[in-house]
């Protein structure tokens, strides 16, 4: 089993430390990971410059054992395509991106670099999972890393095992901050919604130019049960398996009716 690790938090981020250490011992890591915090750039790829692949040394966590550990001048997505158009030189089994610092639930997924980073391997045909702790602070990481060990090892046994050419697969794991976290029941979910994000903050510049900062994430809005806002408010640990067309399938009569043109009405 060779697993590719990384994180949209950076290469230095605590929580690419425990996803690590959470998995030693269930295969081959490798971990290419973004020099540079790179959390909201969802699928983005560098096309404007050349990227460079950096070695990493003496990084807390990202010892010896590991087949290699790498850093990338560009984005998550940058750092696994890379890797898996020529870089690693082999195809890995398994992709894992995290553990990320804050949730990524609902609408977060389409920002989130990784889930992204997840999905880049997902795209390829490879199976990937994504970690996230529902809170920021990485309170309470050992137990979310012993989450990690046990998703792993479950999707291993139970999905890769079954069949390693079967269809591949990408899981979105978000877990409570909490010491037993690993204890908590697991639900399977599907995505909630949130509102809209928080108005846009103003300032001005040193030069009296005005600036503007992203504002925080909405509530969640649609958070009922089967959510994974509902699983993990109510002490779970929350997975959903994602997809990634984004047709409108149940428009698509609707829309069939009112815009194609089939070529028959002459003019
Ligand atoms: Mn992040």
């Amino acid at each position: 089993m060779r697993i590719l690790i990384t994180n949209d938090d950076g290469y230095l981020a605590p929580g690419l430390a425990a996803l690590v250490a959470a998995v030693q011992g269930l295969g081959q890591i490798e971990v290419i990971a973004p020099e540079q915090n790179a959390s909201g750039t969802s699928n983005a790829l560098t096309l404007n410059r050349p990227l460079q692949v950096f070695q990493a040394h003496n990084v807390p966590g990202l010892g010896p054992g590991l087949a290699g550990v790498r850093f990338v001048n560009g984005t998550p997505s940058d750092g696994v395509h890379v890797a898996l158009t020529g870089l690693l030189g082999y195809r890995p089994d398994l992709v894992l991106s995290g553990i990320n610092q804050g949730a990524n639930m609902g609408d977060d997924t389409l920002y989130s670099g990784t889930v992204a980073a997840a999905m880049e391997g997902y795209l390829f045909g490879i199976p990937a999972i994504a970690f996230s702790q529902v809170n920021k602070g990485w309170v309470e990481l050992e137990a979310a890393g012993r989450v990690v060990r046990s998703v792993v090892q479950q999707v291993m046994q139970q999905v890769l095992a079954a069949g390693l050419s079967g269809p591949p697969f990408l899981l979105n794991v978000n877990i409570p901050n909490r010491p037993d976290a690993d204890a908590l029941p697991r639900q399977v979910t599907h995505l909630g919604r949130r509102h809209a994000s928080e108005a846009v903050i103003r300032q001005t510049n040193p030069r009296g130019e005005p600036i503007y900062w992203i504002g925080p994430a909405g509530d969640a809005r649609e958070a009922g049960e089967g959510t994974d806002f509902h699983a993990t408010a109510n002490g779970c640990v929350s997975i959903t398996p994602l997809q990634v067309d984004l047709t409108d399938h149940a428009g698509l009569p609707g829309w069939r009716a009112r815009l194609a043109m089939d070529g028959s009405a002459g003019g």
